[in-house]
């Protein structure tokens, strides 16, 4: 398995369709991006010196020239490290360490918050663009490297909310069985269709952009870096049959959009990485109509655990439809899913505990952190950390991180479920639900809520819906929550935060 393969066939055989766009135009061709991707594999090995299986870290914003640095890495038998540019310079300075990386790619700007904290085995840092990355692509091209589908491909950084984040090696195969999935179970796409990098390619996004390759699709870059959803409309509208991948935030925030696009042009919106409360996902449908489908992964196991389909958002009539609209779906073919007990042992529908999984598509190890590797996939599973549940039909709910289940009074309290309840009130546009240390429960519910709602109100919303112990006991109102770069609320800084809050009440 090689994936390298993917983009040099495609230039043979199809080398004048589109494969690259910027906005609303197609800039590059399958032949010119398979070239430059030679040419580029040949200047990492014959300039740099760089041997397979050696990383390079790519430290960009998204820019069509991800796809050509991808598989212009791959193409020479060396591994790409794709680092979130919205990372601060120490956090890549990190990555840059611990992949012993000898070549950094950077979007200009970037390389001046890099360089202060670059590790002493950094030989280059590239501006993309710039006059040095031009040059790269004026080698001779070279043969692609014939890797095996067990060579790392991928080193992906996880999010790292809590601690140093740790490099889950991708291979190969890993993500050629990813690149499957997807195009079987989530989003059946063809020659021309057009994939959107709305999200960052350093993550989700970036996982899709190889099965679009393969499928002779084009991969869209918006010309703004970051997520813009006026011009993410506009961009629906100048790219027919439309794919991409939204995390639920961006997807609120296309709903709250003014402007206006056809949903008609959407082939998928894929939601998934967070948590899509079930208010939003009625309101995204009712205005995009069902061109949704959701998928739960991780790093570890890239965007592929589950899957909820477009079919079964598409089916508002079916009994369960509420059910499986709070679900995150069912098991990919391509792997085992289980829902298990602190020691492992498989729980029947219905009980709820860590959700493991093991298949091709889950990672081998970690990089560099046997111990981490040997912790996460003892037995032969990978422990997502995860906690969950399947229903009788084989859906599975995820209810929350273990981490952030709330232990009160003895009973496991899950706060998605509050924050559900929360979500339905009209005033409230974001809630979180955290425990926090009280001596006579363990741990009491509290609610942070950005919105303007009424706290008596949202505990009638709560006392209509879920047990009395389950009610937040405390509710505190913010202007915004902590989140990371990708959108995922923080719920250790939550804490962390609210301990600093209740310190302070005590002591007035
Ligand atoms: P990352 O490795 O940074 O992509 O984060 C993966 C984590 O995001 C998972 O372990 C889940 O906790 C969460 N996550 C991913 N997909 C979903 C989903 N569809 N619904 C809820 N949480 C999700």
């Amino acid at each position: 398995m090689n994936l390298a393969l993917w983009l040099h066939r495609a230039g043979l055989s199809h080398g004048d369709r589109p494969a690259l766009g910027l906005g609303t135009r197609a800039i590059k061709t399958y032949a010119d991006v398979a070239a430059r991707a030679a040419r580029l594999a040949a200047s990492l090995q014959q300039k740099f010196g760089l041997q397979p299986g050696e990383r390079v870290v790519i430290a960009a914003k998204n820019c069509p020239d991800y796809v050509e640095l991808m598989f212009g890495i791959w193409h020479a038998g060396l591994a790409a490290v794709p680092a979130n540019a919205k990372l601060h310079g120490r956090e890549l300075g990190y990555i840059l360490q611990h992949s012993g990386a000898r070549v950094c790619f950077a979007s200009a700007g970037l390389d001046a918050d890099i360089a202060p904290h670059a590790p002493a085995g950094l030989e280059r840092l590239i501006v993309i663009g710039s006059r040095e990355y031009d040059a790269l692509f004026a080698a001779d091209p070279v043969a692609p490297w014939q890797n095996r589908g067990d060579d790392l491909a991928w080193l992906f950084y996880t999010s790292g909310t809590t601690g140093r984040p740790k490099g889950a090696m991708l291979t190969h195969k890993v993500l050629a069985a990813a690149s499957f999935a997807y195009v079987s179970e989530v989003n059946p796409i063809g020659p021309g269709d057009p994939l959107l990098h709305a999200a960052p390619m350093s993550h989700g996004s970036g996982l899709y952009m190889m099965a679009h390759v393969a499928k002779l699709g084009v991969n869209v870059v918006p010309e703004s870096s970051s997520f813009e959803a006026d011009e993410v409309m506009q961009l629906i509208d100048a790219w027919p049959s439309t794919s991409m991948f939204a995390a639920p935030t961006m997807v609120k925030r296309l709903v709250a959009c003014r402007a206006l696009c056809d949903p008609a042009q959407i082939k998928a919106i894929v939601w998934g990485g967070a948590p899509m409360y079930v208010a939003d996902a009625r309101d995204a449908i009712d205005r995009f109509g069902p061109r949704f489908a959701q998928i739960y992964g991780q790093g570890e196991s890239p965007m592929t655990i589950t899957t909820l389909s477009k079919q079964d958002i598409a089916e508002r009539d079916h009994p369960r439809f509420a059910e499986r609209l709070a679900s995150a779906g069912r098991p990919f073919g391509c792997l085992e899913v289980a829902v298990a007990d602190g020691d492992d042992r498989p729980l029947p529908a219905g009980a709820t505990g860590e959700i493991l999984c093991r298949g091709d598509v889950v990672m081998p190890g970690y990089w560099d952190n046997p111990e981490a590797s040997a912790a996460t996939l003892r037995g032969g599973w990978l422990h997502t950390g995860d906690v969950g549940a399947f229903d009788a039909e084989g859906y599975l709910t995820l209810k929350d991180r273990s981490k952030d289940v709330i232990i009160s009074g003895g009973s496991n309290i899950y706060p998605r479920e509050i924050e559900e309840i929360l979500l339905e009130h009209a005033e409230v546009r974001e809630a979180s639900v955290i425990g926090r240390p009280d001596p006579d429960w363990g741990e009491a519910v509290v609610a942070y809520v950005v919105g303007d709602a009424d706290r008596s109100e949202l505990d009638a919303l709560c006392l209509n819906a879920i047990a009395r112990f389950k009610r937040p006991k405390d509710y505190v109102f913010v202007e915004a929550l902590p989140k990371n770069n990708y959108g995922k609320i923080l719920k250790t800084e939550l804490r962390a935060l609210d301990a600093r809050r209740d310190k302070v009440e005590r002591k007035n």
